[in-house]
């Protein structure tokens, strides 16, 4: 059986970057940039004041005070979005608007409430400013050339703001990828329909969607499967036809459990099955093709953590992100953990924040079938293999979940 690092890393070797394409800007959130960008045009653009005020040359203006205010000429006045082409000359100043480019000549601008402006147009300036005092200069914030994000970014309210201001209507970013998501098993059910006996609603694929929807990947087929061999053969077909193919159930010990012989049958080649990980070691990978393929065991908790763990890192590296996990952090344990394994276990817990660390609390319930830890927990606690009772007060590893509990 192979550990979580060797899974993880066999799983990294199969994955290639998608090919990139061009995005029209409109359609770039969360969408992953292919290639560098380079700022087409320095920011700002042009000289511009970082107040409402009057634009002077500082030297003029350094013995001001409200005792002895320095009376200065005003030329008018540059609201934001005019072009104000004055020169200023000794003696004069020009009022300008908070982001209206600031006239030849001038170096500071003095704010509004430091200045009075009487009726003949002159100006009393009542504090003196440093040069370049509330000036924002060209290029100062990014130079003409400078890189704006590096390949791999993914494109976030940060990154659409800069590239349309930036005016960039046409995005490289890789193509969307592609998945297939089929939940297997006969027990299983929709949501609007009562459970017999023996039945139970479904969740996963659901669950599975939307994560993948999170990353800004595009589920196409979603589906569930009885565990009958004709109908898994149909829906695991249409799977296949994506980037990445999500099949949960079947892939444990049982008699029903048909998924990776479905899979085989129709030339899935196997690359692992089981990793030394809990929950979730029943987890198959293989590939046909160009399509990867994880057979996820159908427990909630058990595909929950094995998406976190193995097919998050391999769908962000599709999509040629440049960080391919959710942020871990150091945290001190509130209570004891008693759960002993000889794999490695992912605990979900509730992390919080206080006194200047992280403290983090393991759920009581930890089983794979607990869909409680999984709206309750807003992380996973990782655990090494065989580390006995780990008393509170020890720092341990936690992987971030974005999960409002
Ligand atoms: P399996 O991996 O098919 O052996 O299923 C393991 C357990 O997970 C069983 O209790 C199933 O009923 C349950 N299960 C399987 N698939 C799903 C699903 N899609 N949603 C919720 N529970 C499931
Ligand atoms: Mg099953």
């Amino acid at each position: 059986m192979l550990d979580h690092a060797e899974a993880k890393r066999r799983i990294l070797e199969e994955v290639s970057p998608l090919p990139a394409e061009e995005r029209p800007f409109a359609r770039c959130h969360g969408a992953v940039l292919a290639t560098a960008l380079l700022a087409p045009h320095p920011m700002p653009r042009f000289d511009n004041s970082a107040v409402d005020g009057y634009a002077v040359c500082a030297a003029e203006v350094a013995s001001a005070s409200a005792v002895t205010p320095v009376l200065l000429t005003s030329l008018g006045y540059v609201p934001a979005g005019n072009p104000g082409d004055w020169t200023l000359q000794a003696g004069q100043c020009v009022q300008v608007a908070t982001g209206a480019p600031t006239p030849k000549g001038a170096d500071a601008v003095v704010m509004k409430e430091d200045a009075t402006r009487h009726d003949d147009g002159s100006v009393s300036i009542r504090e003196a400013v440093r040069l370049r005092e509330n000036m924002r200069y060209c290029g100062e914030d990014i130079g003409a050339g400078d890189e704006l994000f590096p390949a791999g970014t993914r494109i976030g309210a940060a990154q659409l703001s800069v590239l349309a201001t930036m005016g960039f209507t046409q995005v490289p970013v890789t193509r969307t990828v592609r998945v297939g998501i089929v939940s297997t098993g006969s027990e299983l059910l929709e949501v609007h329909e009562s459970p017999g006996p023996g039945q139970i609603r479904e969740s996963n694929r659901f669950m599975l969607e939307a994560l993948v929807r999170e990353e800004g990947a595009h589920p196409e087929v979603v589906a569930k499967a009885p565990d009958e061999e004709e109908a898994l053969r149909e829906l695991f077909l249409r799977a296949l036809e994506g980037d990445l193919a999500l099949i949960s159930g079947g892939v444990s010990v049982g008699e029903k459990d048909l998924t990776k012989r479905v899979l085989e049958q129709l030339g899935v080649e196997p690359l692992f099955w089981k990793v030394r990980v809990k929950p979730g070691k029943p987890l198959f990978f293989g590939r046909r093709g160009s399509t990867l393929v994880f057979g996820l065991p159908g427990n909630p908790a058990s595909s929950f953590v094995l998406f976190e763990e193995f097919v998050r890192p391999a769908l962000r590296k599709m999509q040629g992100r440049r960080s391919l996990e959710e942020p871990m952090v150091s945290a001190t344990l509130e209570a004891e953990v008693l759960e002993q394994a000889s794999r490695l276990q992912f605990l979900r817990g509730q992390l919080r924040f206080a006194e200047g660390r992280y403290w983090v609390r393991p759920l009581p319930i930890q089983g794979s079938h607990s869909i409680s830890s999984l709206v309750r927990g807003n992380c996973l606690i990782r655990i090494e293999p065989d580390s006995g009772v780990i008393p509170a007060g020890t720092e341990v590893p936690v992987r971030l979940l974005r999960n409002e509990i």
